[in-house]
């Protein structure tokens, strides 16, 4: 497994937003959390990161533990995060954006820039533009970009979809399956839990800090407790 996280409790002060959750990545695939709102979906993908601490449990990344290793050196060992909210720099370019996901690499660029520009081509169109003037989509696609220019193993997505209209939200799911397609494996947080399951390889149901469930994302689909919690049910 690429990514173990193994019954782990995480605490916001006296607040348990995760109780023995425990979820596996394999190299390559897509893997997506699902569950209501405050159900600890990006409670989740901050641990992993590093941007919350653990109070038990582990996690392993290529089979070492980095439950107490920092964020920063998680994203060296090749953990990206593209948060929830976006985060992109307003008073930065599109193309400064874009290379601050990498200022700790010492090589050149040029290539992964080149990528990233090819995987989305609009972001090539308005490299000179300010983040904080580029629409709610368009952020998102830099926080994408910004995460690969970290060149990571596993991606973390959180709410990718997020606030973005019906087409975008297209656009945004053929992105994640090409990013896939080139070798780099996805853990995924969505509210679009449809689109996820279709894309995800398996998935986790989650429910107050734990996995309830876990499956193929096609046969989630066809879950019928999940169809009615999850999918809008009929
Ligand atoms: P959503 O879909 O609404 O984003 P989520 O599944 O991502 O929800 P989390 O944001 O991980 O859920 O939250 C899990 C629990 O932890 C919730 O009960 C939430 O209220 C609580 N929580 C999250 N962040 C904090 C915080 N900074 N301080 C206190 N409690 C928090």
């Amino acid at each position: 497994m690429l990514l173990e996280v193994d019954n782990i409790n995480v605490h916001y002060g006296k607040i348990a937003a995760l109780k023995g959750m425990s979820i596996q990545v394999g190299e390559g695939e897509i893997v997506s959390l699902i569950g209501a709102n405050g159900a600890g979906k990006t409670t989740t993908l901050k641990t992993i990161s590093g941007l919350r601490p653990l109070t038990s449990g582990r996690i392993l990344f290529n089979g070492q533990d980095i439950s107490k290793t920092p964020g920063h050196k998680r994203v060296l060992l090749g953990i990206g995060q593209s948060p929830e909210g976006r985060g992109v720099f307003p008073g930065m370019t599109v193309q400064e954006n874009l290379l601050m996901g990498a200022y700790t690499r010492k090589d050149d660029l040029t290539a992964d820039l080149d990528e990233v520009y090819e995987l989305f081509p609009r972001l090539n169109e308005r490299r000179t533009q300010f983040g904080g003037t580029m629409s709610g989509g368009e952020q998102q696609m830099i926080a994408i970009g910004r995460a690969l220019m970290t060149k990571p193993k596993v991606l973390l997505l959180d709410e990718p979809s997020m606030g973005l209209a019906p087409m975008l939200i297209a656009q945004i799911f053929d992105i994640i399956r090409e990013i896939n397609k080139r070798g780099t494996t996805v853990l995924l947080v969505e509210q679009n839990a449809q689109q996820a399951l279709k894309l995800s390889d398996r998935a986790y149901v989650l429910e107050t800090g734990q996995v309830v469930k876990s499956a193929r994302g096609v046969d989630l689909l066809d879950d019928p407790q999940v169809r009615a919690a999850y999918l809008g049910g009929d």
